[in-house]
Parts: C-alpha cells; structure tokens; sequence
C-alpha cells in the first residue's frame, strides 16, 4: 500500500515527551481512522497540547513512532504539511483585511486549495465575507482560524480547544462546523476539557490524565465503563400504593432512586407492579453512566462542565 494511503489516518505508538527532567506524556498510543473525528480529553496540564503539536510536526518528541498520513511530522516535509490544516489556540492573521481577503491569502500558499466561497460557508461566515477582521467577535474570528486551517484544502484538521472561551451559542456553532468537516470526509483531531464536546463531536475519545491515556473507545462504550450505575426515579403521589422493599432504592418522602447493574429486569419489574397496582410512576426517569461520569472516575474530579443552553 502506498504510504499515506491505508485507512488509518493517525498511528502512534509509546510517545513519550519530557521537558528537561519532568516527562509530560509517558508513553502513550493513539490510532485515528481516516473521516473520523477524534477527541482527545483531558483537565489543564494533561498533556493535549503537548501530544497535539508533536503530531502536527510543531514539537519534538522524546521517544516513540509517530505517523500522521504516513508522514513523520517530526520531519517538517512540505508534502505533509500541505495535506494538514492547523489550528492553534490562538493565531493572529491581519486585522485590517477582510475574511475573504484572509483566505484568498491563505488559499494562495497552497498548491490546491479549497475554493473561498465553500471555506467561508463550512465555518458560518457567509454574512461576514466582505468584513474587516478587526470587527468580528471572539467566535467569529476563532472560526475564521478553523477556516484559514480549511483553505489549503487539508485530509486532516488538527483543532486545539476550538471552543475555549466561547459562550453557548457560539460553541453549537463551532459545533455545527465541526459536523461540517466530517460531512467533507475530513479526519478532524482536536483536543478539549469538554466532556459535552467530546461527547457530541466525536466518533472516538482517548481521555488523558497526566500525560496517560487512561480510557479510550466511543462515547458510549465510555459511559458503558462507568463504575457508576444506571438510575432509575420516580415519584408516587402520597396516597398510591407503595412498591415493595427490592423496587425502593432509596426513598425520601415520595421521591425513590434506584441504583442498578440491571435496568431492564428493575423496569421489567417496576412497571409490570405499577400496572398491576394501579400506581403511576410520575416523572419515571432512567439516567445512564456518562462520559463525565468516567471522566470524573478516571481524570480525578478535575473535569470541567458548562452549561450549553
Ligand atoms: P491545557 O488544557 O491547560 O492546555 P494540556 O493538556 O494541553 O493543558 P500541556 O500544555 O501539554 O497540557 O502540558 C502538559 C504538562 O507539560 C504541563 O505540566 C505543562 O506545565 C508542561 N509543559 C508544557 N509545555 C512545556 C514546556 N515548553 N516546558 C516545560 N514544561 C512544559
């Protein structure tokens, strides 16, 4: 098979990286499928940057084998970065010019770069074509970054915290742009704090903790991992029925949560006594592990949530 041609898009293998004598990425192993969108999660300091510039030829690395389409990043062909969009966490392009402007500039450094028209509509800059950077808003510009990583027509889009700092309705945008990418084939690898990101954006997650991957697989074969088990609640009005001791849970006045490894027998058993006793299961809830409960479990309770709204 010709090099940077198989389906695996990312390939690494015991990557290690130290700085002077403390090693901030001990050894770790990552593959990413080609159309895929892998997150990688983490709490400050894990270790996502660290591994995400590695992989993007922008830092050296200790020990270990990196390919990225077949490449190794670490040595800085042109081939390969032309078939690699960067974003980094914070990038500076030229205030006084326009988006379109921007990435007419950006496309002219490629040798096949993606038409403007269709980078500006991937990101949701259409109404801002003819704007001056200087007057886009934080997300905006943080989206015109994604759009200057587009415009040389990239197989693989690194993202470093694409949403940091955003407010809720600029995060489902970015969102949104991400699903984009994924619909144009693209392999998309980004890094976030961001469980909900994770959890919505990616096709696979690796989650690491000082500077270990210490779970990995899809969203849900994550939240199917959990130590913590399934919830069910419910309430039952004062004057119904009460169900017997093994469907209780834990009851406080009217309100019962049940803990367990085995859900559907407790449903199974929980609605057949409600119908037979003629008592409603107001509210009836069931509550599965989530990736931030693993998170939570794995990256030791440092994990950041935020409200999307
Ligand atoms: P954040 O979410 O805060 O960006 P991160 O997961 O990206 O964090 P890294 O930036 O990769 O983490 O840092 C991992 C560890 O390596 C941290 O302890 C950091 O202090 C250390 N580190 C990173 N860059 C350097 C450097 N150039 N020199 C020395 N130590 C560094």
């Amino acid at each position: 098979m010709l090099a940077g041609m198989s389906e695996r898009a990312i390939e690494v293998t015991g990557l290690r990286k130290s700085y002077g004598s403390f090693e901030a990425v001990h050894g770790i192993d990552l593959r990413v499928d080609r159309g895929q969108v892998f997150a990688l999660l983490g709490p400050n300091g894990a270790g996502k940057t660290t591994t995400v510039e590695i992989l993007e030829g922008h830092r050296s690395r200790t020990a270990g084998e990196v390919s990225v389409l077949g490449h190794d990043p670490g040595k800085g062909e042109r081939s390969f970065k032309e078939r690699v969009g960067i974003v980094l966490q914070e990038t500076g392009v030229e205030q006084y010019l326009t988006v379109r402007e921007v990435i007419d500039l950006y496309r002219s450094y490629y040798p096949s770069p993606r038409p403007t028209g269709e980078v500006i509509s991937v990101v949701g800059l259409d109404e801002k074509a003819e704007a001056q950077v200087r007057t886009l808003s934080g997300g905006q510009q943080r989206r015109l970054d994604v759009a200057v990583g587009l415009a040389g027509d990239p197989e693989l889009l690194f993202l470093d915290e694409p949403t940091t700092g955003f407010d809720p309705g600029a995060r489902r945008n970015a969102w949104k742009m991400v699903d984009n990418l994924k619909s144009l084939g693209k392999t998309v690898f980004l890094t976030t704090h961001y469980m909900d990101e994770a959890q919505h954006l990616a096709d696979r997650v690796a989650i690491i903790s000082d500077g270990l991957i210490v779970a990995e697989g899809t969203p849900a074969d994550l939240g199917g991992r959990s130590q913590s088990k399934t919830v069910i609640s419910f309430h039952l009005s004062p004057d119904a029925p009460r169900p017997p001791n093994s469907l209780r849970g834990r009851a406080s006045n009217d309100e019962f949560a049940i803990e367990t490894d085995e859900p559907i027998r407790i449903l199974h058993d929980l609605t057949g006594w409600a119908l037979d006793s003629g008592a409603d299961l107001e509210g009836l809830t069931v509550s599965r592990p989530s990736l931030e409960d693993v998170y939570l479990e794995l990256a030791g309770g440092d994990a950041t949530t935020e409200e999307t709204g």
